[in-house]
């Protein structure tokens, strides 16, 4: 290995803030947090639990920076090194469950991501992910499809009216995974009908959407995410919106907490998950629905629940669809992960199947009529589970729930 890709391995390393160092060096192993892992007990593979990545990680970073480096030198990093970080790093899915569970309250998301922008410098980041990072680069999108396509599926659902205003009170932020894979686009058909029975004054960005930026991120590759963030948010304050909402999760987290500090300010218009604008108008009045009694089973995102707090939103939203709503045994702040996250399916999607199998079992048990959601990863990972595992269940995101009552989305 050239002494240049030992720099660069160092260098990655050093970013690292006191805090990790802290918290690196603080982890005591107890493994709490494994028994709540969602990868680790699906394979148990002890490189998959997150204290064995903390300790590989205060191993690399010892070679390059511990008082014996220094007096003695530093030592090489090796191959099985990196690999071994590589294949820990990404047997993930970010999920945040780990944070919870921890006693010492480790930011462990904010963790994860550094150790795979450690893992980008080392060139071991899985072929799959390395991929869709270079796909993300032409296309804007980690899907690789042409930028040019990023409003086809509004031909796809027979939107009549696909609005892109210079300017506009609201913007709605659709993301790429609810525009590029067919099992969304209805999702973002109900949300735009949801604005149309509004009547809001709102807008699509159309082509001048690109991706969010978390895929990046994820990637490890932090600094292509403010490009990401950078462009978004120009194009956004141009349009002079007050608030721009979103249905992903994904897109959510990153534009509420990730953008200020990948720009340095921030943005100059408010950010919500439809779900909270959808709960606030149900509660204003605003949209005349009738209650069923179904059956249904909310499945918290990782990403909206334990890692931004919108928790009781969905469920307030809820209330006003049915009387009979349910709970997963374990929900929000704790809800069990399903598997969508992290960029597992570019790593292992046998285990993202594996992992999603629990909940939509749990689900079934509970005798759900619908299994639902508030976001397009999740969507996604549900409907290939339920199609890999044989499981009839119906799945939907909450936006269609509301778009089935107004009558615009067949039943
Ligand atoms: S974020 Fe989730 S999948 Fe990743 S180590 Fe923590 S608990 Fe496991
Ligand atoms: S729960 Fe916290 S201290 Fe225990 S192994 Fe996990 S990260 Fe380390």
């Amino acid at each position: 290995m050239t002494s240049n890709t030992q720099e660069k391995i160092k260098e990655a390393l050093g970013k690292f803030t006191r805090k990790q160092l802290m918290e690196l060096d603080t982890c005591s192993h107890c493994a709490l947090c494994t028994k709540e892992c969602p990868a680790y007990n699906s394979s148990e593979n002890p490189l998959h639990a997150p204290g064995v990545r903390t300790s590989k990680t205060v191993k690399l970073y010892d070679k390059k920076f511990s008082l014996w480096s220094k007096i003695f030198g530093e030592k090489e990093i090796t191959q099985k090194e990196m690999e071994e970080l590589a294949e820990s790093a990404y047997h993930c899915t970010l999920c945040g469950r780990c944070r919870e569970s921890c006693p010492f309250g480790f930011e462990t998301h904010e963790l994860w991501i550094r150790i795979r922008e450690i893992v980008e410098a080392m060139g071991t980041t899985p072929e799959n992910v390395a991929r869709l990072a270079g796909l993300l680069d032409e296309t804007m999108n980690p899907y690789g499809q042409d930028p040019d396509t990023r409003l086809d599926w509004s031909f796809y659902v027979d939107l009549d009216d696909v609005p892109e205003e210079d300017e506009a009170e609201i913007a709605y932020f659709v993301g790429c995974t609810t525009a590029y894979k067919g099992a969304n686009h209805e999702v973002a058909f109900s949300i735009c009908s949801i604005l149309e029975e509004l009547g809001e004054n709102w807008t699509l960005l159309g082509e001048d959407e690109w991706c969010c930026g978390a895929p990046s991120m994820m990637a490890g590759k932090v600094e292509d995410a403010k490009k990401y963030a950078e462009h978004n948010v120009k194009i956004l304050e141009d349009k002079k919106v007050k608030k721009v909402i979103t249905g992903c999760a994904g897109c959510y987290r990153i534009f509420k907490f990730e953008y200020p500090a990948l720009l340095g300010r921030k943005p100059n218009f408010e950010i919500q998950h439809s779900v909270e604008f959808l709960r606030d108008k149900l509660a204003e009045g605003k949209l005349d629905l009738e209650k069923s009694d179904e059956r249904i089973i909310y499945h918290d995102p990782c990403e909206l629940g334990r890692l931004s707090g919108i928790i009781k939103e969905p469920r307030e939203a809820l209330s006003y669809l049915t009387s009979n709503q349910i709970e997963f045994h374990v929900n929000g702040i704790d809800s069990k992960c399903c598997g969508g996250g992290g960029l597992l399916q570019g790593v292992n999607n046998d285990m993202r199947l594996d992992i999603v199998k629990i909940k939509l079992e749990e689900a079934l048990e509970k005798k759900a009529d619908v299994l639902v959601s508030a976001c397009p990863a999740c969507k996604l990972a549900f409907v290939d589970g339920a199609r890999e595992h044989g499981i009839e269940l119906e799945i939907r995101d909450i936006h269609e729930l509301v778009a089935k009552k107004l009558g615009v989305l067949e039943e």
